[in-house]
């Protein structure tokens, strides 16, 4: 119980830790593009998540290097960690929505998708949404950190390349958003959605624990010796999932602040109805939502990563099972024939 606690507490401390940081440390201030719900202007806002980011990340570093933590903390507390991060996630959405007004609908609803749309605090120092993708972020880029911290501690004499492969690109996903965190005033959570259980929870909870559930899954076994080709795959498969994602984003980005400015050197073309206007060319000439495609092949690349044990497995098996089926009607013969009649599936049981 006693080392319960610590763990329950640690996400509450690195999110106040985080809170306190944005609130103090400079900021660039850029005007967004939500509107204000009663006044009708352009909302501002301060932004300094890169700057926190590696400041909350200097912490854990002194705190690992002059030995007053263990790197694997986080891993050792992570279901502790999991239960308290789920705890203030639950309290802080019923907060948030149960001190708004009612919007006169169901307070499932209500407690679900929220009430307030663009709350803020401190007098606009901070707001909310940001701070919280911002706290959700850090908080997972430390799990990272400490999960595969972990793994180098049991199996540092051989460690997996592809859990190293999963951090490096995890920190390159986490750290994109942050570079790019003005970007993220033009998507739909901060213009469409109120804040409530789906926001508040899920940025404090399922965020930092569960996109880091390949990590979790793998950093205790050993070094799988998968083949250096699958670590190959599942980073190109990652940067064509960023550079769909980035790069629609950033296209939609220029396009709102100046419909008229060549992005990547091409000028925009858009459909109009004489009054608003739709880009529909570079990436958004491939789809309406190639991005959603983007961010779907990113989740794969990383995926692979930890998911190189198993994979490897299929890498190997699935070839050798069709030369042990070759080399087995070979010797058989008539008798392998009805086999193959009898049990049609090659390894999956009525799929294959
Ligand atoms: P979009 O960035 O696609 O935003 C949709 C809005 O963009 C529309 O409501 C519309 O709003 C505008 N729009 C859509 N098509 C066009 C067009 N052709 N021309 C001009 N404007 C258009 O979606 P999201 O905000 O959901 O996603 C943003 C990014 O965040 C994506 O890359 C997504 O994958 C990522 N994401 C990541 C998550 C994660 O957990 N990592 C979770 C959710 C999203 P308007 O009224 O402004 O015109």
């Amino acid at each position: 119980m006693s080392d319960l606690l610590p763990g329950f507490l640690a996400p509450w401390a690195v999110f106040a830790g985080v809170f306190g940081l944005h609130l103090l440390l400079p900021a660039r201030r850029v005007t967004g593009y939500v509107r204000d719900e009663h006044s009708g202007e352009l909302l501002r806002y301060r932004l300094n998540g890169l700057l926190v980011f590696f400041v909350t990340l200097g912490v854990w570093f002194a705190a690992g290097r002059s030995g007053v933590m263990p790197w694997d903390w986080l891993w050792q507390h992570r279901w502790s960690g999991a239960a308290g991060a789920l705890t203030l996630g639950l309290l802080l959405s019923a907060a948030v929505v149960l001190t708004a007004p009612g919007r006169g609908g169901d307070l499932l609803r209500d407690l679900y998708l929220g009430r307030r749309v663009n709350p803020r605090m401190f007098n606009g120092r901070a707001d909310a949404k940001m701070f919280l993708y911002l706290a959700g972020a850090t908080l997972l880029q430390l799990n990272l950190l400490s999960f595969a911290a972990h793994h180098f501690l049991v199996h540092g004499g051989d460690p997996s390349p592809g859990i190293v492969l999963h951090v490096a690109l995890f920190s390159w996903f986490v750290c994109d958003y942050l570079v790019f965190e003005r970007v993220h005033l033009y998507t739909y959570d901060l213009f469409a959605e109120r804040l409530g259980f789906k926001l508040v929870w899920g940025c404090l909870s399922w965020y930092p624990y569960f996109y880091a559930v390949g990590l979790w899954s793998v950093a205790d076994l050993p070094n799988p010796q998968a083949p250096v080709w699958l670590g190959v795959v599942a980073t190109l498969i990652f940067f064509a999932g960023w550079t769909l994602s980035r790069g629609a984003n950033l296209q939609k980005f220029s396009f709102k602040r100046d419909p008229e400015r060549a992005f990547l050197g091409l000028v925009p073309r858009a459909l109009s109805d004489g009054e608003r206007r739709v880009l529909c060319s570079g990436f958004w000439g491939l789809s309406r939502h190639v991005n959603y495609l983007g961010e779907i092949l990113m989740a794969s690349g990383l995926a692979l990563g930890p998911w190189l044990y198993p994979l490897y497995y299929v890498a190997l098996l699935f070839p050798r099972e069709r030369d042990d089926d070759r080399r087995c009607a070979a010797k058989y013969g008539p008798l392998w024939e009805r086999y193959r009649e009898k049990v049609p599936w090659r390894i999956v049981p009525g799929v294959y």
